[in-house]
């Protein structure tokens, strides 16, 4: 615990000593992540995200008031579902999983209305975030909730949703996914899930292949008529993983006007071996406590006493800040700074040693201004690229009608 204090204090001063120039830019840039996993929260009783928490007490990296803190003007809120069974009855409770996240993210936007507001359109995103509002778009992560009945994509759409991902770490009705044990079960995507992209295209839903296997993304660059993207993906050349995505692969998302925002998911950007007997007792206590995001507040601090016995009898590396930036780095070295963005996964594993949570933010500003890259080269990172090409998604949408 002390060593855990005593890391927090040292964070905390590390973003404070961006530069006040570094900062500024900052500030003046419009700030967005495509991979927002705190809907998982949303539902966590006592939990709120206007008010301010800290990583420390409840492993939460994203509220409202670190997003000020942070400079985060906003991002994509994600409706994420664990893969399930694909009979029937699994179908079903992907669908209703689907719906109930969509509902929580209209919930926490409304009942938070003066201070965050639904991103339709690049347009939109622009004018919430001059407005100082939290821009508010709205992602899913795994098509499976559409497993069902794949027309649910265009009340989704009439509900706000403007990303799609395929797969999450298992294969599903619409395609592969990178990590499924099992191996590939459709070389790619399934018949339902081509019917999928042409459905996304025709929306103006902007199709996201993190996740899905290489075959997958292959076909998604061929198939879709709009750009693609990756929203929280790192790079092979840095640590060869079946997450992350090899350069050849990241050259021609480029050249096909596409974006890659890079992750700060510790066990993607560094090999961490894993320790059977630490994996086997966190197990037992997700199966004593439930699900992190269903912990009430009050069982909060007892539960985080455990887990910090476990990790200091099993002590793993952890990924750090210069991990995170060496990925960036190189993929905006491989990518071309106008294919680059930032998803760091946050509330859904990201996360680095010296980079907890989003109030750390300013620190990538100011270590890409320290790399050499310009404001402008800031901007686009942190928001021109995905709003470039959510406009070329909706054009092409348009076009089409
Ligand atoms: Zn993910």
């Amino acid at each position: 615990m002390a060593s855990a204090l005593a890391m927090i204090c040292l964070d905390a001063v590390a973003a404070d000593e961006v530069p006040p120039s570094a900062r500024r830019v900052h500030d003046e840039a419009l700030v967005l992540d495509t991979h927002l996993d705190t809907p998982a929260n949303f539902r966590r009783p006592g939990w709120n995200i206007a008010d301010n928490h800290e990583h420390e007490g409840d492993l939460s990296q994203v509220d409202l008031p670190r997003m000020k803190a942070g400079g985060l003007d906003g991002g994509f809120w994600v409706i994420y579902t664990a893969q399930g069974a694909r009979d029937v009855d699994g179908k079903r409770a992907a669908r209703d999983h689907g719906l109930d996240r969509l509902v929580s993210i209209h919930e926490m936007l409304a009942a938070n209305a003066g201070e965050m507001e639904l991103a339709l359109t690049a347009d939109d995103a622009e004018r919430i975030g001059r407005a100082g509002k939290r821009v508010s778009f709205i992602s899913m992560e795994n098509a499976a909730p559409l497993a069902s009945d794949p027309s649910l994509l265009t009340a989704y759409h009439r509900l706000g949703l403007r990303m799609l991902g395929i797969t999450h770490v298992r294969n599903n009705d619409f395609g592969d996914s990178s990590t499924d044990p099992a191996g590939a079960e459709w070389n790619g995507l399934s018949p339902a899930g081509r019917h999928l992209v042409e459905e996304a295209n025709r929306l103006g839903i902007v199709l996201d292949a993190s996740h899905a296997s290489d075959t997958v993304f292959d076909q998604l660059l061929t198939l879709s008529k709009a750009p693609i993207v990756l929203s929280h993906t790192s790079a092979d050349a840095l640590y060869d993983h079946a997450r992350n995505i090899d350069d050849s692969r990241i050259r021609q998302l480029a050249s096909k006007g596409g974006v890659i925002h890079v992750n700060a998911f510790g066990g993607y950007l560094i090999d961490i071996p894993k320790i059977p007997e630490r994996e086997a007792a966190m197990d037992a206590l997700g199966e004593k406590y439930g699900p992190e995001n269903r912990l009430a507040t009050d069982r909060v601090t007892a539960y985080l006493a455990e887990r910090r016995a476990i990790e200091a009898r099993y002590p793993v590396k952890r990924a750090t800040f210069e991990n995170y930036m060496a990925h960036l780095l190189h993929i905006l070295k491989v990518a071309g700074v106008d294919h680059v963005g930032i998803g760091a996964d946050w509330d859904g594993g990201g996360g680095v040693t010296g980079m907890e949570d989003v109030s750390a933010l300013p620190r990538i500003t100011d270590a890409l201004l320290a790399a050499g890259y310009t404001e402008q080269d800031v901007r686009k990172i942190w928001s021109g690229n995905l709003l470039r090409v959510i406009r070329e998604a909706q054009a092409i949408a348009s076009a089409e009608r």
